[in-house]
């Protein structure tokens, strides 16, 4: 039977990134379909966009991650399209917002088009990642993983570490970690544009994004966005594709498009909306080791089940966020540093408080 180091489930943007932060492991990434061939990453628009808002945690590391997977790929060969991004106000009420933001923005702006213009935003298109980034990889649908004395057994193959990374679909439950799924559809096609009252461009200026992102690389138009929360239904149709066309013409006046690509996914999101990364927890252990964890105490030990991790909750940053994921991820693995605010441990703690005490009483029952 062979064997590996670890072994990566899910070949989207985060597991892709993550087999090769470990790549001088041996390590095996697999997938159901093939790499950024479905699932979230297939459907991205990829765009890497600066976000604004408030000088919060969240904002930072968002920022961060841009400046960071921006570097990286263009390091690794990967064209970025950096002409930069013009973030526009939504409506009256964000109008008024990004007044209060503008001083709390800590990367180069100026305000131009509307909005607020970033040089620092590109966009990268996933069949150049996929080129550009080579790991060792199979097409192989993992039904289940289960332990077999210290090692994980992942379809015919054995290892000490296994990393899930299957975006919105579960593979094992974990009660703590609530991954939501929100439909989405990037559209590609060709036309005439042009911004207030300006000629018919060939190219914008920049990227732009509304209620939608909107950019144009070598004469294609890319829009994209994510906007439907339970919807397992939902699928890739004209009338949608339409509907998001329009919202695309609310920031450039597009004529004459024709449609030639239309493409469908759901991308996993948490409920606090930080990526989930690291080890995952015994729950019942935990649980039990810290009798007062139900009560709202910060557990003071913590149960891990050994060689089981996730990378998930990239929300709809994938392309920029699953960098310093993967990044952060490989540094915990190996030399045990802390996540941080992405660490799953804080969902656990909220879940617990809330959940824990029926939880174990379900339990304790069985
Ligand atoms: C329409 C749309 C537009 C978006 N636009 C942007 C954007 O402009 N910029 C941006 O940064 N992000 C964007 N996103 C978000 C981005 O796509 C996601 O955050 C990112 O792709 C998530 O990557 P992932 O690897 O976590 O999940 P996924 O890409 O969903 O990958 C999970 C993979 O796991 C595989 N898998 C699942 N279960 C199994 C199993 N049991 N066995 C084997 N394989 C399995 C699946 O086949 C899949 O390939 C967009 C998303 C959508 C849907």
């Amino acid at each position: 039977m062979k064997h590996f180091d670890f072994i990566v489930i899910g070949g989207g943007i985060a597991g892709l990134l993550t087999a090769y932060m470990l790549k001088s492991y041996k390590t095996l990434l697999l997938d159901e379909d093939g790499i950024l061939t479905s699932g979230a990453s297939a459907a991205a628009g990829a765009f890497l966009f600066p976000k604004v808002g408030f000088d919060t945690v969240y904002t930072r590391f968002i920022n961060n991650a841009i400046i960071e997977s921006l570097k990286f790929y263009e390091e690794m060969g990967i064209d970025t399209h950096k002409i930069g991004v013009t973030l526009l106000p939504r409506d009256e009420r964000d109008i008024e917002k990004f007044k209060k933001y503008e001083n709390e923005i800590r990367l180069p702006f100026e305000k131009k088009y509307g909005g607020f213009f970033f040089k620092d935003g590109g966009v990268v298109f996933p069949e150049d990642v996929k080129e550009k980034i080579n790991i060792n990889f199979e097409i192989k649908k993992i039904d289940s993983i289960y332990k077999e004395g210290e090692y994980w057994r992942v379809g015919e193959y054995r290892t000490k570490n296994v990393i899930l990374a299957t975006g919105h679909k579960k593979l094992i439950d974990i009660p703590y970690i609530n991954i939501r799924s929100v439909w989405g559809e990037r559209i590609e096609g060709n036309g005439e544009w042009r911004i207030e009252n300006g000629e018919i461009k060939g190219e914008l200026p920049c990227h732009f994004h509304k209620n939608c992102s909107v950019g144009v690389i070598d004469g294609l138009m890319k829009i994209g966005a994510t906007h439907k929360r339970n919807c397992p239904e939902c699928r890739e149709n004209e009338e949608e594709a339409y509907e998001l066309i329009e919202k695309a013409k609310e920031i450039v006046d597009i004529q004459n498009f024709k449609i030639t690509k239309i493409i469908g996914g759901f991308r996993a999101a948490s409920v606090d909306y930080f990526p989930v990364v690291g080890k995952i927890i015994d729950v019942d252990e935990t649980l039990r080791q810290n009798s007062r964890v139900v009560k709202g105490e910060i557990p003071k030990f913590w149960q891990y089940i050994e060689g089981l991790y996730i990378i998930n909750g990239m929300g709809g940053r994938g392309f920029s966020n699953a960098y310093v994921c993967a990044k952060m991820l490989k540094e915990y693995i190996v030399n045990g540093k802390d996540l941080g605010v992405i660490d799953t441990k804080r969902l656990f703690i909220k879940w617990a408080r809330r959940e824990g005490e029926e939880y174990l009483k379900m339990e304790n029952g069985k």
